[in-house]
């Protein structure tokens, strides 16, 4: 580890690598809007960029800067699938309906592919598929099962990989099998979501830096008050898109979400050649764990590796200590990168509620949409878009709407649980 080289925890490769966007931190907050969105990650930019379509006056009003959440720290794989997996959502919700959850997904991956060719945002989006990679001989069964069950769906065309022929797309022994999907997409999140900013900005709506919402008082129906650290809004509907930062202006909502840390390391450049040995075919690749490492090459040929490392919120130290778990995550997967250097290391926080599933309503005459549990890149560009729908009336914009939305028990303010829920996991992992 002596040649490890940390950049300051809190800058993620993505946002260090994209076109900075102009400071909004000096706007002034203030006025009558038809919508104020709280968050400027995926979700509040793309129901911004939507709604400003339509025609509607909208504020959007970031606590930091945009992309400053997990819209700005993930691994920029937009995969098809739900974080639980379609076998289990057969089980929970029936054939059909599992059905439609999974294709809602499929119509992200194709929403996001749409608005970088309507708004011509440069993000190096590609269709590279996604490699699911089995960690126990086990899991390859459960692979098999899916992979039968995809045929079932229809959706895509699945395919299995065994583990004779494992290295056509991974340079790696770890692994005893892996399935494929043809469908799913990597992207430059960085330049994505910054891009996705001015594509909303373009449409005409504000966008406001630096202006934490700090109290949001209910005028009646759906009109608030919206009070920020940097000036006042009124406005007829109000948007939270606040994920796992969600905090406590929104006490209902974050009584429901479990901010969870996620990390991840990523490369000095390994140049083109090594990357065609290790990951031949570029593919977003993920393990087949409950505490799974996800890794994929990026566009300029580092490998970003991440996973949830150990079960802590981010913060500068958290982070740094998670680094080194996934460094050694990653030499074991791929043993010639030992004395590759480490050039990034961040963390970010992914919003999970009790069912792992999204949510998306409204409550107390504020409108949500939260709960991507690790599945937002595409989930939230889509809820963006059809909350700008549901927010004008049209109830069946939201895919989710008949989800009960269950609260976290025991869970008030700061998430003591997470080593709990971490030691489940690890033991399910252990026996599975
Ligand atoms: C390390 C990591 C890796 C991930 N990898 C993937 C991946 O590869 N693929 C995938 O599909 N998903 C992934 N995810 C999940 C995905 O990034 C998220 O689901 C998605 O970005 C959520 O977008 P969002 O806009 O809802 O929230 P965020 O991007 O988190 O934005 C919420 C924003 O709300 C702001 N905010 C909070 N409170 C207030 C307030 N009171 N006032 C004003 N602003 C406020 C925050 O500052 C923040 O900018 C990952 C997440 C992490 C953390």
């Amino acid at each position: 580890m002596s040649d490890l080289r940390f950049r300051p925890a809190d800058v993620s490769y993505w946002l260090d690598t994209a076109p900075k966007g102009p400071d909004r931190s000096g706007t002034e907050v203030s006025g009558h809007v038809d919508v104020a969105v709280v968050g400027a990650g995926l979700t509040g930019l793309s129901a911004a960029l939507h709604l400003a379509r339509k025609g509607a006056k909208v504020a959007v009003l970031e606590r930091d800067t945009v992309a400053f959440g997990a819209s700005g720290r993930n691994g920029g794989m937009a995969t098809t699938g739900l974080s639980i997996g379609t076998r289990d959502a057969i089980a929970r919700y029936g054939f059909e309906t599992a059905r439609r959850y999974l294709e809602t997904y499929h119509d992200a991956v194709d929403t996001i592919e749409k608005l970088v060719a309507d708004e011509s945002i440069d993000c190096d989006f590609a269709r590279s598929g996604k490699l699911v990679l089995a960690s126990k001989p086990a899991h390859f069964e459960g692979l098999r099962k899916t992979h039968e069950l995809s045929d079932r769906i229809g959706l895509d065309k699945t395919r299995l990989v065994p583990r004779s022929e494992i290295h056509s797309e991974i340079g790696s022994d770890l692994y005893h099998g892996a399935m494929v999907d043809t469908k799913s997409a990597g992207l430059h999140v960085g330049k994505y979501t910054r891009g996705l900013g001015e594509a909303a900005a373009r449409a005409g709506a504000q966008i406001h830096e630096k202006a934490p919402v700090e109290q949001v008082r209910r005028l009646g129906g759906t009109q608030h008050e919206v009070v920020t650290a940097r000036g006042t809004v009124r406005a007829d509907q109000v948007l939270v898109a606040t994920s796992g930062y969600t905090g406590r202006p929104f006490r209902w909502l974050q009584r429901r979400i479990a901010p969870v840390g996620s990390f991840i390391i990523v490369t000095e450049p390994l140049g083109k050649d090594l990357c065609d040995q290790i990951m031949p075919t570029r593919r977003m690749a993920s393990t087949s764990m409950n505490l799974l490492n996800y890794f994929r090459i990026t566009p300029d040929h580092r490998l970003l590796f991440g996973g949830r490392a150990r079960f802590a919120m981010s913060g500068p130290q958290s982070d740094v200590r998670s680094g080194r778990i996934l460094h050694k995550a990653m030499t074991e997967v791929f043993p010639q990168l030992s004395r590759t250097r480490v050039d990034y290391c961040w963390g970010g926080l992914v919003d999970m509620t009790m069912d792992r599933m999204v949510h998306a309503g409204e409550q107390d005459g504020l409108f949500y949409s939260v709960g991507y549990s690790g599945h937002g890149v595409q989930m939230a560009t889509y809820m963006g878009k059809q909350m700008a729908e549901y927010m004008d009336g049209t109830t069946d914009a939201n895919p989710w709407r008949d989800l009960s939305f269950p609260r976290i028990p025991g869970h008030f303010g700061p998430p003591w649980f997470l080593p709990f829920a971490g030691a489940y996991y690890k033991f399910k992992d252990l026996i599975a």
